[in-house]
């Protein structure tokens, strides 16, 4: 059984220009040594946005060192990328962008949504890249809801979107640098599901809205995740109301993080080379 490490959880929220309201659950500062590869979970909403002629969002600003991903639950994302990349992200769609050697972009809310209004939830996540792949050409992978398998389990009431690696055979549209877990998990009121994931991996599980209980023990409620020992293979979730979880694991990358705003890189140097390089315009613009 993979036991409980720590729970982190976080109700200040802050905004991302003037179009995510996001509370910070772990950052590349605290949390990402325990759940390498990933450096950061943002999550956005869930919040009302009234009708308005004015796009929301955050304007073109760089990246440099690892990927970031979108999750859309509800709203509409609108993106643009120094490397050509761009696309609007639905509800059950994820947008996995490799900034790697460096881009610009722009996060906004899309036009449709912005003059709907209406319910706005999503996740950025960051995804550290190992050493040798940061400083690869940026890549955008538009991954559509329709791709992504769906993975009923036995009786009902348990859902596995299966968004990167692979879950009872089912294996996400994702192309990852390093081996990677990311499972949007259902499970309605009261139904228990067990889920065995692979040894010396990390685990962490996200709770966006219900509350479960991990190995018939801890309690894990809303904007609160869980992060488990590489330990162990097993660990059991059930939910005390109808949840909507987040699974992220993977391979740990096992090198040094050195991070400064939108730059994660291994040594103070190439932080400093990735605030140069953006200065004179060498990761492009929109
Ligand atoms: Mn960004």
């Amino acid at each position: 059984m993979k036991k409980l490490l720590k729970t982190q959880r976080s109700d200040t929220s802050h905004w991302v220009g003037d179009g995510f309201p996001v509370r910070t659950i772990f950052g590349y500062n605290d949390l990402a040594k325990d759940i390498s590869p990933f450096l950061m979970l943002d999550y956005g909403g869930p919040t009302i946005f009234t009708p308005s002629n004015k796009i929301r969002g955050v304007g073109e600003h760089p990246h440099r060192g690892f990927e970031t991903v979108t999750i859309v639950y509800a709203g509409e994302v609108d993106h643009r990328d120094s490397s050509g990349g761009g696309g609007s992200i639905s509800p059950g769609d994820v947008q996995w962008m490799t900034a790697a050697s460096g881009l610009v972009h722009e996060e906004m809310h899309s036009k449709k949504f912005s003059q709907e209004g209406g319910a706005f939830e999503m996740i950025q996540l960051w995804v550290n890249l190992p050493s040798k792949y940061k400083t690869a050409p940026p890549k955008y992978q538009a991954i559509k809801n329709n791709e992504i398998p769906v993975v009923s389990l036995p009786d009902q009431g348990a859902i596995v979107r299966v968004i990167a690696g692979e879950y009872l055979g089912f294996k996400g549209p994702t192309q990852t640098f390093t081996p990677i877990n990311l499972w949007d998990i259902r499970l309605s009121s009261n139904r228990k599901a067990s889920f065995t994931v692979p040894t010396s991996q990390t685990a962490a599980v996200f709770v966006l809205s219900g509350s479960i209980i991990l190995n018939d023990g801890e309690h894990i409620s809303e904007a609160e995740i869980a992060i488990l020992d590489t330990v162990g293979e097993e660990f059991t979730l059930q939910a005390s109301a109808d949840s909507k979880l987040l699974f992220l694991g993977g391979a740990p990358l096992n090198e040094p993080i050195v991070g400064y705003g939108p730059f994660v890189m291994n040594t103070l140097e190439e932080i400093q080379q990735a605030f140069m390089d953006y200065k004179n315009g060498k990761m492009g613009n929109i």
